[in-house]
């Protein structure tokens, strides 16, 4: 199905007549009888992966390896898993529910679509407040209302909101601290993406990390850092080359190096003329990771815009020499100034929404030549090829450019058939670009060019939901899918509001028993260690525990447990809607517990043409559930 305004439109008449109705008037339930609970320090952030009892980060911890030290639930026991309590988001307002919980002293802060958020008892799923953002009608988020997840730290949770804001709540009541508008809603500017808390190890300064989506309408991605305790910005980068970033209030310069332009002339002397760099993309829209030690923020930039190709390289240019910096690849962000340090582009002018946006996991491993320690990030991409880069080897501003490829170690294919790229080459580190991969321009007179086929499409071999790092197996475990679509160009000029992508798409299934595959990928290697495929798209996050488990969710609504080692499927639950959000543990008393959202949504029935057809007898859903094995059976 080609992409369609009126998909926006049809959400935004949803939430105004959930607003209408009365259920969205009241901006937080909260309970003057609540005690105030422990407060969340740094101390407890950069801990919280060793500390299993809470979840105070997006990811797991500061590496964002969604690993948990865990290990009462196990390969032996899982079988005995039972739900222990569920709660429903209500409303009418059952979208697709990403979120990842966050778990501190005895609560569950759950975040849900229509930017909701619920805190909720961990025992009991009793409701302890409601918070629900007032909408306007026009917000337009490109992939469904959904919320990705919430931070913490001190007395207050955070979370983004569609319209563009960002708000602080009191953890404890739910009441609002701060709201901060940072961008123009009606230009396509939303927030879906879980802020991120770091502190400057330069300066001591806590801040709180956010960025912006919005790249297929044709927003310019920005990062942002704020005070957590009043909201106020400390910096803003943004991400299209030659646009000035802030810092303190003040102009802190253009991102990038003048010397060395990567979009066609025009972009920094800013004459107006080079549209598709005044509405560039590259939005930052999932969550951070923090290399403590070397005080660096490790985002993914999104897309170009518009996605057509043809638009950001010069009138007879070839577009391997139009790179569209600082898009669809990894950027390291010093979070003392706000510069961009260091980056490494996944998709040189990225012809294809593949996006950089997915998660960089840190991560540690022996090379087994030198027998060294090498700091690694692993990333696995939209365009279907797994990154592992050597994050200590960034090069600085000021050098010819920052794009400087030094810092990539391996690029693996994790799925199969790669169509637009032969593989990598190690040493400049750019794509061995397969000739009429790019969709070609429009003949003279014609709206629309040839249609191609590539593999995988836009959604990618895997897509924001994040996967998973076990320390114990020295695996990665990979929520990816098997796809491919037909591909054209088509005419294009910004309008504000509207889609800004010059290409036109059709999605199909590359294979007939399935789409799904969770991967288990050796870094070392490149080697696929074992899979397991699921007929639908795989959409939710995975985790992985010492016990030896790898969970993910399902599209036909499963949470299932595998074997790490050998990807058996242990254990499953149907939850009643389909599962794309990420799942978590914790324990509390000595026991442990795995939650996870449920409702069906997100990207793949809006965009996904046939794939869309396969998933309408998805019921909707919106609600969180809590698994244990019961004590009756714990000792069986
Ligand atoms: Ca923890
Ligand atoms: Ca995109």
């Amino acid at each position: 199905m080609k992409y369609n305004i009126n998909r926006n439109s049809k959400i935004s008449r949803l939430a105004l007549s959930a607003g209408v109705a009365g259920l969205m008037l009241t901006a937080a339930v909260a309970s003057p009888a609540l005690a105030e609970g422990k407060k969340v320090s740094w101390d407890d952030i950069v801990n919280d992966a060793k500390t299993p009892g809470d979840i105070l980060t997006y990811g797991l911890g500061l590496k964002a390896q969604r690993h948990s030290a865990l290990s009462q639930i196990n390969k032996k026991n899982v079988a005995k898993m039972r739900p222990k309590w569920s709660f429903s988001f209500g409303d009418e307002k059952q979208r697709g529910q990403e979120g990842q919980a966050i778990v501190h002293d005895g609560v569950i802060y759950m975040t849900a679509s229509y930017s909701r958020m619920f805190a909720l008892d961990a025992k009991t799923g009793k409701k302890l407040w409601q918070y629900t953002a007032r909408l306007p009608e026009d917000i337009r988020p490109c992939c469904d209302v959904v919320n990705r997840g919430a931070a913490i730290y001190g007395d207050k949770v955070y979370m983004g909101l569609l319209d563009a804001s960002i708000v602080a709540l009191n953890k404890d009541t739910g009441k609002v601290v701060w709201k901060k508008k940072f961008d123009d809603h009606t230009a396509g500017y939303t927030m879906t993406g879980a802020p991120f808390i770091i502190k400057d190890q330069k300066t001591g300064k806590m801040m709180l990390i956010h960025g912006t989506s919005g790249d297929e309408f044709g927003v310019v991605g920005k990062l942002y850092a704020r005070d957590p305790e009043t909201g106020e910005e400390l910096w803003m980068r943004p991400f299209v080359e030659g646009h000035k970033g802030r810092i303190a209030g003040k102009d802190a310069g253009p991102t990038g190096d003048p010397k060395a332009p990567s979009w066609p002339d025009g972009a920094y002397k800013n004459t107006g003329k080079v549209e598709s760099w005044s509405h560039g993309g590259g939005a930052p829209w999932q969550t951070a990771s923090f290399d403590i030690e070397t005080n660096t923020i490790i985002i993914g930039a999104g897309n170009p815009a518009p996605w057509n190709t043809w638009k950001r390289t010069p009138k007879g240019g070839d577009p391997k020499e139009w790179d569209s910096l600082y898009t669809s690849g990894q950027a390291y962000v010093d979070p003392t100034t706000g510069e961009m340090v260091g980056f490494y582009q996944h998709t040189p002018n990225d012809a294809w929404d593949f996006s950089g946006n997915n998660e960089i996991i840190l991560f540690e491993y022996k090379d087994p030549k030198t027998g060294k320690l090498v700091k690694a990030g692993a990333h696995a991409d939209r365009n279907g090829f797994f990154f592992v880069t050597d994050r200590t080897k960034l090069t600085k501003r000021g050098d010819k450019k920052i794009n400087k490829p030094t810092s990539l170690l391996a690029a693996y294919p994790f799925v199969p058939d790669i169509s637009w790229a032969k593989g990598f080459d190690l040493k400049t580190g750019r794509p061995i670009e397969v000739e009429g991969q790019r969709p070609p321009p429009p003949a003279p007179g014609e709206k629309r060019g040839k249609v191609i086929k590539v593999t995988p499409n836009f959604l990618g071999g895997k897509n924001w939901n994040p996967m998973s790092y076990s320390p114990e197996t020295g695996l990665f475990y990979i929520p990816s899918n098997d796809w491919s679509e037909d591909y054209w160009t088509e005419n294009i000029t910004y309008k504000k509001g509207a889609a800004y992508l010059g290409q036109g798409f059709r999605i199909h299934k590359q294979f007939d028993d399935h789409i799904g595959v969770l991967r288990a990928m050796d870094p070392l290697t490149g080697k696929i260690v074992w899979e397991a495929k699921e007929k639908l798209p795989l959409w939710a996050g995975t985790l992985t525990t010492k016990g030896g488990l790898v969970f993910t969710g399902t599209s036909d609504g499963y949470l299932k447990a595998f074997d790490a080692e050998n990807g058996k499927e242990l254990w499953k639950f149907q939850t009643g809607s389909g599962v794309v959000s990420i799942p978590v543990t914790w324990e509390i008393d000595g026991k442990q517990y795995v939650g996870i959202g449920s409702g069906y949504g997100g990207a793949v029935p809006l965009w996904g043409g046939d794939i869309a057809d396969l998933t309408k007898p998805i019921s909707q859903g919106g609600s969180f559930w809590v698994f244990e094995i019961p004590k009756e059976l714990a000792s069986n």
